[in-house]
């Protein structure tokens, strides 16, 4: 489906640094080279059903911050990004606001996009909707049933997860944590006639009220949530690709259990060769989440005319891997300091900063340490005799145009 438009990078002189950035799976920080000068990268996307809020953003523009790392290091990047445009959360809340859901779903796809071009987030290589990839779905269930990696439970398929060895070697969880985890985030542990209770679901047969597709022998139904994102990161990325990423609440069961997929699938044992998780975004003492309510959308702020590069600011003052409690006082802070470089940069000369963009290189190759970078360019910005050079380098490294 159609995603947004690119923003401008501009070329910066000098060699970019490849990252090394932390992988939940290693449990510590790596370099993330890519393969054969290339890099393939995939961001689990949206659930449409509400607007995007400042801890959706901070995911998206640390993911874009590794892109623009890895660009400037040279490499070709392929990125893919979802759309869960079906799911019981979009359909309940459709359901709860008599708005029919794929009408719900096309307007807050189109709030995301405004919200990603307007932060100057690098658009997907490809961005694809669930409902358009239900075939793809079909054939991947179909295939794991085949394997016996699958089982029909009435007119639903769960995966069987006792066929995978690796599964649990992304979040090291242990069984309790994984039960309550599987149980709290869209699981079906009691479900009647599952060989293990944390089996996922792979294939919801037809019901009443609900929205379905042909599945040739699987029967009328729609997708489970895990299995979409495998069979659309097989069919848009070479296997294995470089990162799997999302925020850290993706890291159990849904990047557990569609990497397992992915497995039984493609037969690699590793299909993502690292995973890479953001932080939570609090607010006024929660964790930002739609079921509390406590959300602050990027496009209220804009609305409200704060600028976007004051919001990027305001997030890439964090660093991506920590969890934060967003407040009006970091926004504020945020705009002084885009009003101080913006300053800085109308008075640069010529000096040469190769040095200066060599050290927010450094930063950013440093498991993306843009709070690191961002003290570099404010030390640039208080320095007599700067150069114009570093305008460039914080536009293509850091995404905000000064
Ligand atoms: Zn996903």
């Amino acid at each position: 489906m159609q995603s947004w438009n690119a923003p401008e990078v501009p070329e910066i002189e000098g060699p970019g640094l490849a990252p090394r950035v932390h992988d939940t799976a290693a449990g510590g920080v790596r370099e993330l080279a890519g393969s054969g000068g290339r890099a393939g990268l995939y961001v689990c996307g949206i659930t449409p059903y509400d607007s995007t809020h400042l801890g959706h953003a901070a995911t998206y523009v640390a993911f874009d911050t590794l892109i623009r790392a890895w660009r400037d290091a040279g490499l070709e990047v392929t990125y893919v990004q979802n759309v869960t445009d079906v799911d019981d959360p979009l359909l309940d809340r459709a359901n709860e606001t008599g708005v029919d859901w794929q009408d719900l779903a096309q307007a807050e796809i189109g709030k995301f996009r405004g919200d990603m071009e307007a932060l100057r987030v690098i658009p997907p290589n490809h961005y694809v909707s669930v409902v358009d990839s239900v075939d793809l779905v079909v054939s991947a269930v179909s295939e794991m049933l085949r394997t016996g990696s699958a089982y029909v439970v009435g007119d639903d398929v769960y995966a069987d997860l006792s066929a995978d060895s690796l599964i649990g070697s992304i979040g090291h969880l242990d069984d309790a944590e994984m039960d309550r985890l599987f149980a709290e985030r869209g699981g079906d542990p009691e479900t009647p006639g599952k060989r293990h209770p944390r089996d996922p679901l792979l294939w919801r047969g037809r019901r009443e009220g609900e929205p379905s597709w042909p599945g040739g022998d699987l029967g009328e139904g729609r997708p489970g949530w895990h299995i979409e994102c495998a069979a659309i990161a097989k069919a848009n990325l070479d296997i294995p690709f470089t990162v799997q990423g999302g925020g850290y609440d993706l890291v159990y069961p849904h990047h557990e259990m569609s990497t397992s997929h992915l497995r039984e699938v493609t037969g690699r044992q590793h299909p993502a060769e690292s995973f890479v998780h953001t932080g939570l975004v609090g607010y006024a003492g929660h964790k930002m989440s739609k079921s509390r309510g406590n959300l602050v959308f990027v496009s209220q702020l804009l609305d409200d005319g704060v600028p976007a590069d004051v919001i990027r600011l305001t997030l890439l003052a964090q660093h991506y891997r920590t969890d934060w409690e967003y407040t009006t006082s970091q926004l504020y802070a945020a705009a002084r300091r885009w009003q101080r470089w913006q300053d800085a940069a109308h008075l640069a000369g010529d000096a040469d900063e190769s040095a200066t963009i060599a050290e927010i290189r450094a930063a950013i190759a440093d498991d993306l340490s843009t709070p690191a970078a961002v003290a570099v360019v404010d030390a640039w910005a208080a320095r007599p005799g700067r150069g114009k050079a570093v305008i460039g380098a914080v536009s293509a490294l850091l995404g905000v145009s000064i």
